[in-house]
């Protein structure tokens, strides 16, 4: 490609360095110039999870990767090999390395309240408060974590715990999730769907509880600890804000409403945006994937803020009574109508019924 192509980004977070990196590879680096405006250029701690395969996009910037994962719910757990997926593990900082060693990104610090008219195109993470589609159900995914080392080995290091409910469900749908790095070193985070976040402590006690009872560790030092909140809500922000003005990321309505996940989604928006440019000299974005995935949840975000005690045993059966793969497709948006029903299905369908009848 000969021509001179310009990215601004208003806010430089993790969606701004993935559509950054994609640039790089789908337009190549002649000619491209890239700029980022951000009210700060600190770093997020933050760990980003990722399922899929492990030839995407991002893939150099993986920290810690898995083959297999685990569930847990009653007195029960369950080992599920991902076959030809992986469940790979990011950080905000190793994908914004990634972005610096492949792309020269010009930093400047301010508030991004404008798009640049002489760039090719803005891409916004700011959100703008303006709704394509209001929300009808508005929660939050939140959690704390620790990373611990334990004196001894305690882990199983090839297997990640996506969920596992075996903690008290009192307050909201809660799990712990696990991420090994060591036979003695892991990342064990309490979750919570909820309408408001906790005090430190309530998430503490079923840390302090779940490292006991089910890893059944006692000699342990807490290394670090991560915070954090992501929206669960069905309210579709605007994406297009004027002539080659996108909005990304979050802000851009690219994150799942019912699992928070949010980077794989903007590796696939950048590719099709970055390769709709290459053809036609158009940044434009992908079609809405078909309105039933957004109804699935929205019937889910229902059950959990309407019957939280039911969603454990729902999102166990999904995972207990269905291939693996196809349950991290259809979370992906990629499965077919027969699929899905072969799916619900599997489900207790009561609460789903009752959440069709209420709104
Ligand atoms: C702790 C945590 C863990 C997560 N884990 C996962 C995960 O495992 N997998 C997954 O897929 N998703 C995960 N997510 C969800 C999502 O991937 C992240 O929130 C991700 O950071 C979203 O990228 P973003 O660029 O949209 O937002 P951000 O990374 O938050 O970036 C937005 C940027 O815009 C800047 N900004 C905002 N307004 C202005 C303004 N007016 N002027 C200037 N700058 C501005 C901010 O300073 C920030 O740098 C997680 C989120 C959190 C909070």
């Amino acid at each position: 490609m000969n021509r001179t192509t310009s990215l601004h980004f208003l806010g430089a977070g993790v969606a701004a360095h993935i559509y950054a990196i994609v640039a790089r590879r789908v337009l190549g680096p002649d000619g491209l110039c890239v700029t980022m405006l951000d009210r700060s250029h600190d770093v997020p701690d933050r760990t980003l999870c990722v399922w899929g395969s492990s030839l995407s996009a991002i893939s150099a910037a993986a920290v810690a990767q898995w083959k297999h994962v685990r569930m847990g719910f009653g007195q029960c757990s369950i080992g599920l090999d991902l076959g030809s997926m992986v469940y790979c593990q990011y950080t905000a900082a190793s994908i914004r390395a990634l972005a610096d060693a492949q792309v020269d990104i010009v930093r400047e610090t301010g508030n991004a309240a404008a798009p640049n008219p002489e760039a090719n195109v803005s891409l916004d993470s700011c959100d703008r408060g303006r709704d394509r589609i209001p929300a009808s159900v508005s929660l939050l995914q939140h959690f704390r974590g620790w990373r611990i080392r334990t004196s001894t080995a305690m882990f199983d290091a090839d297997v990640a715990t996506m969920m596992d409910f075996r903690v008290d469900q009192s307050d909201g749908v809660c799990f712990v999730y696990v991420l090994p790095y060591a036979q003695n070193e892991a990342l064990v985070e309490c979750t919570v769907f909820s309408a408001a976040v906790w005090d430190a402590e309530q998430y503490e006690v079923r840390l302090r509880a779940y490292i006991a009872d089910i890893i059944g560790a006692s000699d342990y030092e807490v290394e670090a600890t991560e915070i954090g909140i992501i929206p669960m809500t069905d309210r579709m922000p605007q994406r297009l804000h004027g002539e080659s003005w996108i909005g990304i990321g979050t802000a851009g309505g690219l994150t799942k409403p019912t699992t928070g996940y949010t980077v794989a989604r903007c590796v696939r928006d950048a590719e099709h945006m970055m390769m709709s440019y290459k053809r036609t000299g158009v940044f434009s974005v992908p079609p809405l994937p078909p309105g039933r995935f957004r109804w699935y949840d929205q019937l889910l975000l229902r059950i959990i803020r309407d019957e939280p005690h039911e969603v454990p045993r729902i999102l166990w059966t999904l995972f207990s009574r269905n291939p693996v793969e196809k349950i991290l497709r259809f979370l992906d948006e990629g499965t077919s109508l027969t699929d899905e029903v072969k799916i619900f299905w599997s489900l207790p369908w009561r609460p789903f019924l009752r959440a069709i009848i209420r709104r």
